[in-house]
């Protein structure tokens, strides 16, 4: 479970202090696929970012499993992140890195053993339906192919959580469909987490169980798809 106890954010701007959350209170149950969606500016990824400990509340506890991440060792945060996987709109690959090394790095720092990592990245490829596309570079795939990098990247720890941030913003229609019947598929299959920062109320009706809707740093409505979203 992942749990927001009374989250407040205060950046300092070049232009002064910037509110980007105000009281957040979220619960995010274990196999939930859910929605964190509202215009450019509300606190998404501010929020998404402290579930990892990329970002740290002024106020407030971000539990995960039961730990509170801002009070945390490193070396306790490096644990927590390993559990942890996150894809992103711009992917974030090495573009001088084969498809096979970006997907491979995580267990490389890791220290993981190169038979161990073989196996693993090829599974996963086979998975994200890469197989072909092992010794390719980044700039030789389409958008929604680098997206299966980052996704494979991203799984391949093991993690109980996926963390996505706009992971559907930069690809065309039919490729957001493809990626989101795989999320899909990995949140079903592996029963993992998916947390899911979005502007997008089409990503988040095809995919997502619950959806918290954001606005100038407030969660404004939280519940089911279906009734926040047919509510008038
Ligand atoms: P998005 O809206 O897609 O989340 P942003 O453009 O808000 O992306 O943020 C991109 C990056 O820039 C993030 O790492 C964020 O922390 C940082 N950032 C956003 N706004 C500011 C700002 N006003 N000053 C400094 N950094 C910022
Ligand atoms: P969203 O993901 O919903 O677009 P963000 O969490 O990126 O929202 O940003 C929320 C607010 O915090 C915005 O006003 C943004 O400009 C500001 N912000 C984000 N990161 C930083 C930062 N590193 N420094 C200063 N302001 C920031």
């Amino acid at each position: 479970m992942i749990e927001f106890q009374n989250i407040s954010k205060v950046y300092q701007g070049k232009n002064g202090e910037v509110q980007a959350l105000e009281h957040v209170n979220l619960k995010i149950m274990d196999g939930e696929i859910y929605g964190i969606i509202g215009l450019s500016g509300a606190g998404k990824s501010t929020l998404l970012s402290m579930i990892n400990g990329l970002e740290y509340p002024s106020e407030g506890a971000v539990l995960v499993n039961g730990n509170n991440i801002c009070g945390m060792s490193f070396s306790g945060l490096q644990k927590i992140r390993r559990t942890i996987g996150m894809i992103f709109q711009e992917f974030n690959l090495l573009n001088s890195r084969t498809v096979r090394h970006n997907i491979s790095l995580p267990l490389i720092i890791a220290g993981e053993d190169k038979a161990v990592i073989r196996e693993r990245v090829d599974k996963l490829l086979q998975f994200v339906g890469l197989t072909d596309k092992a010794e390719q570079f980044p700039d030789q795939l389409s958008g929604g192919q680098k997206q299966r990098v980052g996704i494979a990247r991203a799984l391949v720890t093991n993690p109980s959580i996926l963390l996505s941030d706009e992971a559907t913003s930069a690809l065309d229609p039919d490729t957001m469909e493809s990626i989101l019947d795989l999320l899909k598929r990995i949140n079903k299959e592996m029963g993992i987490t998916i947390v899911m920062v979005t502007h997008q109320i089409r990503a988040v009706q095809k995919i997502c169980n619950k959806v918290a809707v954001m606005q100038s740093g407030k969660v404004i409505e939280e519940g089911e798809v279906f009734q926040v979203f047919s509510n008038p």
